[in-house]
């Protein structure tokens, strides 16, 4: 099978790169499986050290990386250089903090001494999306490796260079190899290496169906999974926000990354009051927006990764628009060479129609009249999703019902859903479960061992459940 880099913007062959065979998978896999032995026991000190080395080279390599991200899957050049500098940033948090996040917790109990040790767990398979190609695998890697893990990136095919990049930039670092392995294969070689027993553990950040999937092999095998999902986030503007900022960090939000963003905003709910006048000034900066070439550095919003992204964008947009919504801009593939989509606003959706709540990946924005914030928390809550959220308003009252109310991994008053090292990422209902980032994500794949100790000459009282 053949793994192909394809220039989303002219639709050129970049590279082509053999699948791993059953035997190169086995080699990787022992030699996986023979570093963590050895791994798993270097001072925390040390891997710090190369921790921080790895975000040197990111910060030294940037441009060139950038480049590659935006050849490989198109997202604007800009965007691309800031993605390897934010991964250094993740690497350098956990460089910096992972020992005060895995340090033994002592717990007063009855015994003479208690306390809770973090441990790692082994090789991890980390099942990774194309969209951040690198943000999302070093916000695995980091953590795990820190923790003490070894990391198998099987990333997703249309990414192999980028892949490789990153497999090279650890080990340039001087981690072992084996420590971070990236596995050039097809989504059909995922079970058996699920099944295999010295993989201990599995991350996946994708669609629903690849979650359900993944899941439900490694469940079989009872294997821990954290999984980073699909999501629909809702935008809110209540009549107190300052709608200049909602209004253009709205479009930012919609449109970052080509549209392509777990995190965009992609439902924008406003009240009466104030529906028509954001609805305007929405549309006019949406068609403002520069389509074009996504290496020049003006460019707004450069191709969809593959032409299959346009075709499902499409038919839903086409969906859409059959169940009674109406086109206020936009609404067609851009024909030439690249994988081009006008940015499109839609409105007048039926809410219960199944394009109002499911996920919509590319440039294209739907936007929902509330007559209240009720009626807006009905709406944004009224997807299978929870990613996300972000609700615009200056009234306290109305900012704590968001934050109770709304059924998302995270809520954003004021400003636009991104992740942060600092800050736990992730979702809740069919936006997947478990979390990134934060002491949270470091925790993810660590044995939380409980030490109960009890000398014969000291206290002699023990329990037992
Ligand atoms: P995808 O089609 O699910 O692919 C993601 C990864 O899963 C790829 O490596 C893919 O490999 C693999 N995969 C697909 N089906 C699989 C299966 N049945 N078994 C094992 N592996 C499988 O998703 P995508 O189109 O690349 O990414 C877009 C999706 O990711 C969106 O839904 C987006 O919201 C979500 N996402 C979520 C987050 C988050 O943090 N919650 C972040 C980014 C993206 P192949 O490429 O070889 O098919």
């Amino acid at each position: 099978m053949a793994i192909n880099s394809i220039n989303p913007g002219t639709g050129e062959t970049l590279k082509k790169f053999d699948a791993l065979t059953t035997a190169q998978i086995e080699e990787k896999l022992q030699l996986a499986a023979g570093t963590f032995r050895n791994y798993r026991h270097t001072p925390m000190t040390e891997r710090a050290a190369k921790m921080q080395r790895v975000a040197e080279i990111l910060e030294t390599d940037k441009v060139a990386l950038g480049k590659m991200m935006t050849a490989e899957m198109g997202k604007p050049i800009k965007a691309a250089i800031a993605e390897a500098e934010k991964c250094a940033l993740v690497c350098r948090y956990y460089a910096e903090n992972a020992q005060h996040h895995l340090a033994d917790q002592v717990v007063e109990t009855n015994a003479q001494k208690s306390y809770v040790r973090f441990q790692p767990l082994g090789p991890v398979l980390a099942v990774m999306p194309w969209n951040f190609p690198f943000w999302q695998v070093f916000r695995f890697a980091a953590p795990a490796l820190m923790a003490g893990n070894v990391g198998l990136l099987k990333h997703a095919s249309n990414v192999p260079q980028c892949a490789l990049a990153i497999e090279d930039i650890f080990a340039r670092a001087g981690f072992p190899s084996g420590a971070f392995q990236t596995l050039l294969i097809g989504s059909d070689a995922v079970e058996a290496i699920l099944n295999d027993r010295r993989v201990v553990a599995a991350t996946l950040t994708g669609s629903e169906p690849a979650g359900r999937s993944v899941a439900s092999i490694a469940g079989k095998q009872i294997k821990k999974t954290v999984l980073e999902l699909g999501g629909s986030d809702p935008f809110i503007v209540m009549p107190s926000a300052n709608l200049d900022e909602a209004v253009t960090t709205a479009v930012k939000a919609r449109t970052i990354n080509n549209g392509q963003s777990c995190i965009a905003a992609k439902r924008f709910i406003v009240t009466a009051g104030i529906y028509d006048e954001f609805e305007r000034r929405f549309v006019e900066e949406m068609r403002a927006l520069k389509i074009g070439d996504p290496m020049e550095e003006s460019t707004d919003i450069g191709p969809l990764a593959t032409p299959q992204i346009v075709n499902d964008l499409d038919e839903q947009v086409k969906r859409a628009m059959a169940s009674g919504a109406r086109v206020l801009t936009g609404g067609r593939k851009i024909e030439g060479p690249g994988n081009f989509y006008e940015p499109t606003v839609l409105v007048d959706l039926d809410i219960h129609a199944p394009v109002s709540c499911e996920e919509i990946f590319g440039p294209v924005a739907t936007l929902f009249r509330a007559k209240d914030i009720d009626e807006a928390i009905r709406i944004a809550n009224g997807t299978s999703f929870g990613l996300g959220s972000s609700a615009w308003t200056n009234d306290a009252k109305e900012q704590l019902q968001f934050i109770e109310e709304l059924e998302a991994g995270s809520v954003f008053i004021n400003g636009m859903v991104a992740s942060d090292p600092r800050l736990p990422f992730g979702g809740v209902k069919n936006s997947g479960y478990g979390r990134e980032l934060a002491e949270f994500g470091i925790r993810e794949f660590v044995n939380i061992k409980t030490v109960w100790i009890n000398n014969s000459h000291g206290s002699t009282r023990t329990d037992t459940e």
